[in-house]
Parts: structure tokens; sequence; C-alpha cells
């Protein structure tokens, strides 16, 4: 375990280090399950695919996707697009079954094709698909899975180095699967960067039957109904973000917050206190047990920087924070800092920006 405000040092594990048994070595190639749902994959996957391309190119293997659907739900497009964002091979199960997402018919998928082709590493986003999928896969091989991992490595031995956050986010743990394959890993969205699309790069198509009939299957979908309750926050995609903490002081503060984002057309969230007190959602929620976000502009307003909230922002590219206190943790790592009161810099910020944009639009 490492003191998760230095660097993760390189993974090391001296005191359990041996030679991979022999029956490991039949276990090759790095997999990342494409996350297909209703015709959409979800953008952690490519993010996975850049990220198995280290470790894959490390243990020089190949990295490969697996994309499941149903016949006519977006399998071909999401082959094309695996292969663009580095995939050397996809496996493809392409079924009526796979339509609409059910743990059993994905379960039974993942682990036939992990029994068949035996990949060293397969990840997946932790996503609640994900997560649902990770966990019955793990259990059904019964190999170790290390779940929300903030970083991947491949030591010496060709083993993963998984490493987390442990102990409420104040200590990293790197875990290792020694005794057993694949060794599996999840990752939450925005926590390893999006790697560059090659556009017209192909590669290997394998072609794999789902061994399962419908009446296997005791889940039944009767129809699909989107979550209208949810605000449908979509904070770890954005590119701006402006958040507030318990700083603001009030509920009714937290409309400052909300302002600027609508000016400068960001999402906003908070720090988790305020989801707590019922401020704001748990969907706007920023940190190790929210949302992980990276976008080009970071505003925090009376956040004081605890390790939980920076793990979610640290992959921002700018980081503003407004703080009253000049030895606030968040300005030990934010790029930019206002040592003030976020009450009064919120609105006047707000009215700059608003100001400028408006001078924008006249002149043009
Ligand atoms: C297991 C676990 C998981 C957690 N997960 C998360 C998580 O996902 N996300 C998260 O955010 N937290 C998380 N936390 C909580 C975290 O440890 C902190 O308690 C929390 O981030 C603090 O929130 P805050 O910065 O809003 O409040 P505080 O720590 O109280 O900070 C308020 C800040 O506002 C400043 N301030 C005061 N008045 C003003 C003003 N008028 N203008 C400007 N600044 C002002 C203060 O100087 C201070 O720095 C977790 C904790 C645990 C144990």
């Amino acid at each position: 375990m490492t003191d998760a405000k230095k660097p993760a040092p390189q993974a090391s594990r001296a005191s359990a280090k041996k030679e991979l048994p022999e029956h490991f070595k039949s276990y090759k190639h790095v997999w990342v399950f494409v996350e297909l749902e209703r015709g959409q994959v979800h953008p952690v996957s490519w993010e996975l695919l850049g990220e198995g391309r280290k470790l894959a190119d490390k243990l020089e293997v190949d990295l490969c996707a697996v994309v499941m659907g149903a016949p006519d739900g977006g399998v071909a497009l999401a082959t094309r697009d695996s292969f663009e964002y580095g995939a050397d091979v996809v496996y493809s199960v392409t079924d009526p079954l796979l339509s609409d997402y059910r743990n059993e018919s994905f379960t039974k998928a993942m682990t036939d094709l992990v029994n068949s082709h035996q990949p060293e590493v397969l990840l997946l986003g932790a996503t609640n698909l994900g997560r649902d999928l990770a966990g019955s896969v793990a259990t059904t091989l019964r190999t170790g899975l290390t779940a929300d991992s903030t970083e991947l490595a491949i030591d010496d031995d060709r083993s993963l180095a998984a490493t987390r956050p442990t102990f409420g986010g104040t200590l990293l743990c790197t875990i290792y699967t020694l005794n057993f394959r694949p060794q599996m890993a999840t990752v939450r969205p925005r926590v390893m960067a999006m790697p560059e699309r090659v556009p017209g790069r192909t590669g290997k198509v394998v072609p794999f039957k789902l061994a399962l009939e419908e009446t296997d299957i005791i889940t039944k979908v009767l129809e699909f109904i989107p979550d209208a309750a949810s605000e449908d926050a979509h904070l770890a995609y954005a590119d701006i973000v402006v958040a507030g903490g318990l700083g603001l002081g009030s509920p009714a503060n937290f409309r400052l917050v909300k302002e600027l984002a609508e000016v400068l057309g960001a999402e906003y969230g908070g720090s988790r206190p305020l989801v707590q007190k019922g401020w704001i959602t748990s969907d706007r929620q920023i940190g190790q047990t929210g949302k992980t976000i990276r976008p080009k502009l970071y505003i925090a307003a009376g956040i004081s920087g605890a390790i939980q909230h920076r793990v979610g922002v640290e992959g921002a590219d700018r980081i503003l924070a407004i703080n009253t206190d000049p030895n606030a943790p968040i300005l030990e790592f934010a790029h930019h800092g206002i040592v003030g009161d976020a009450t009064k810099i919120l609105p006047a910020l707000t009215k700059a920006f608003a100001e400028r944009l408006a001078a924008r639009r006249m002149a043009s």
C-alpha cells in the first residue's frame, strides 16, 4: 500500500513473487468488453482500449475487443469503431438473446468465450452494466476481480497490477490475481484517457456463437422505460464543470454555481457533503464515490480538496479553485487559485463571462 498523496510506485510484491504456473501460459492477450447498449457504445470502452493497448504492448500480445449484441443492434459499427480505437481482434457474439442486457445471456457469452480463447487480462467499464457483468463473470470463472481500478500496469512476471483506493481513499493498494486466470479489472469512466481514433484501421473478426436458448433465461425484458426522473447529468464527459462545496454556506448560495455553469454552457456538480445534505442529487457528486471528471476546465468553489474529491478531478486540464483559506489543500493541486469569498467571486465571474460572451456574439 502506498500513501495516496504520493504517486503510486511501480508495482512490486517481492514476498509473493514466483514463476508463473505452466498452465497459465495458455492464457494470452488483453481483452476489453465493449459495452454496447441500445445501439450505443459507452465511451469507457474506448478509454479501456486505450489503456489495454499499453498493457498488450508491454505483454507483446494482441489487444482484443468483445462486442455482443442483437443482429441489428449496432455490432457492426461497434466492431469498426473497436478497430479504430486500437483493437487488433474483435470477438463478435451476435444473437437476438443479446438485444437487451440480461445478466444470464451476457455472462454465458462472456464465460464461454473466455473458456474457449483464454485471455490473460479482461477489462470492463465500472458502469452499472459492467459492474453487474464483471461480478458474475468473475464468480462463474472463479477468478479474481479488482473493481474500480485507478491504475493498471504489467509487472515483470507478466502479472496485472491493478491499483485502487482503499480505506476510504486515504491509501492506494495494488491487487494481483496470483492463482487464477484471467486477471479481471473494472475501471470507472474518465479514469483513463480517451485514445486517439485512427479512421480506417481494421483487424480480424472472430465470430462466436452463443450457446443458449430463451427458455434457459429466467429474466424477461417486457419493456424498456428510460429513467425520466434522472436529471441526466453528463458530468463525466463535460468540457467545463463548475462545482460547489460546503464553503458556499447554504443551499440557496448553490444557485451561484448553477448560474455560472449556465453562462459557460457547463455541467454543475458538488462535493459529497452536499449530496448528504440534499443540496444536489447523487448523480452530481464528484469524487471517489461519485463521478470522475476530465473537463478542459474545472471550477471548484468552496471545496477544500480532500483526497476523495481530488481523485475525481485531477484528470482536468485546468483547475480553478476559489477558497477563503490560502492553505486549503485544493490550492496545492489547482492550476489557478482565487483566495476569497466564493459567494462574491462566483457572481462576478458569471457577470464577466456573460458580458464577454454577449460582446463576442455582437461582434460576429
Ligand atoms: C469513503 C469516503 C468517500 C468519500 N467520497 C467523496 C467523494 O466522492 N467526493 C467528495 O467530494 N468527498 C468525498 N468524501 C468526503 C471528503 O473526505 C470531504 O469530507 C469532502 O470532500 C469535503 O467537502 P467540502 O470540500 O465541500 O467541505 P469542507 O471540507 O468543509 O471544505 C469547505 C471549504 O470551503 C472553504 N470556504 C469556506 N467558506 C468559503 C467561502 N465563503 N468561499 C470560498 N471558500 C470557502 C473552506 O476554507 C474549505 O476549504 C468521502 C469521504 C469518505 C470517507
